[in-house]
């Protein structure tokens, strides 16, 4: 999978994109990561690639020319065509579907704004869909794309070692994951739970299931009704919500 960035600072990716499991990946060619410095498309001899706004106000807004000769530089000679994705707090929310959609195109541009943003009329011409990482306003598009860019990546077959891995994470399914544990037996008078050093797979599995279920009802309802739960699942939760409603009883 091919990952264009644009944007005007391209030193900010280089320590996220050379460690651990991005990193082995890029030296897998299981995903490319290329950055495209914007300021090198710039059209005067002062590079500029932003100005301030049309109408007044505050802040600086990159041009559109710069970002429109980026991206057609990076596209033109692309056998299959590029999906174009704009950094911006105004987009659709990022959440694990979008990040399974997006792990189904070969090639995605990404561009990011700063300043005040980007002229719209980069959106228009060259961008097929907004995204948000969440609702708050960061300085740059910059963030987002790395969180895009692992996130991403980590739906590519190939980048964890165990590919199901990502299958069992929180949301993936419309769950959140489990507790887990590793040694020591014994932290500070807690035990890792009997089941888990038991060897009993099925028994560790409900175990597991009953956990992830418990963890999204006090968490995120929200994911539990929205979910199509298997009979499996619908039994197993009722018996959260008996044990929880004991729990409550004896407390109070
Ligand atoms: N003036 C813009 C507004 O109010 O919508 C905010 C611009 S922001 C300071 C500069 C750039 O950071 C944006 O163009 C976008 O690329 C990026 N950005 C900021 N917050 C973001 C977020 N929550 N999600 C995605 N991109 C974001």
């Amino acid at each position: 999978m091919n990952f264009d960035i644009l944007t005007l600072f391209p030193e900010m990716f280089e320590g996220p994109f050379s460690t651990s499991i991005l990193s082995r990946a890029r030296e897998k060619n299981l995903i490319n990561i290329n950055t495209i410095n914007i300021r090198n498309y710039a059209e005067d001899k002062h590079n500029t690639t932003d100005e301030p706004p049309y109408g007044g106000g505050a802040g600086m807004v990159l041009k559109v020319n710069p970002i429109y000769k980026a991206w057609h530089d990076v596209n033109e000679n692309k056998s299959e065509s590029t999906h174009t994705v704009l950094l911006s707090p105004q987009g659709q929310s990022l959440n694990q579907d979008k990040v399974k959609e997006l792990s189904s195109y070969k090639n995605l541009t990404l561009i990011c704004g700063h300043y005040e943003g980007v002229d719209e009329r980069v959106r228009k011409s060259i961008v097929d869909e907004e995204i948000s990482i969440g609702d708050y306003v960061l300085t740059g598009g910059e963030l987002p794309a790395m969180v895009l860019v692992d996130a991403v990546s980590r739906m590519v077959n190939g980048v964890l070692g165990d590919n199901d891995s990502s299958k069992k994470d929180s949301f993936y399914e419309g769950l959140l994951e489990h507790p887990h544990y590793t040694r020591p037996r014994e932290f500070a008078e807690m035990k890792v739970p009997e089941v888990l050093l038991s060897g009993h797979h099925a028994k560790i599995k409900r175990w597991r299931l009953k956990k992830s279920l418990k963890r999204t009802l006090n968490r995120r309802p929200d994911l539990l009704e929205k979910k199509d739960l298997t009979k499996k699942q619908k039994k197993i939760l009722k018996e959260v919500k008996r044990e929880m409603k004991g729990e409550n009883n004896e407390q109070n």
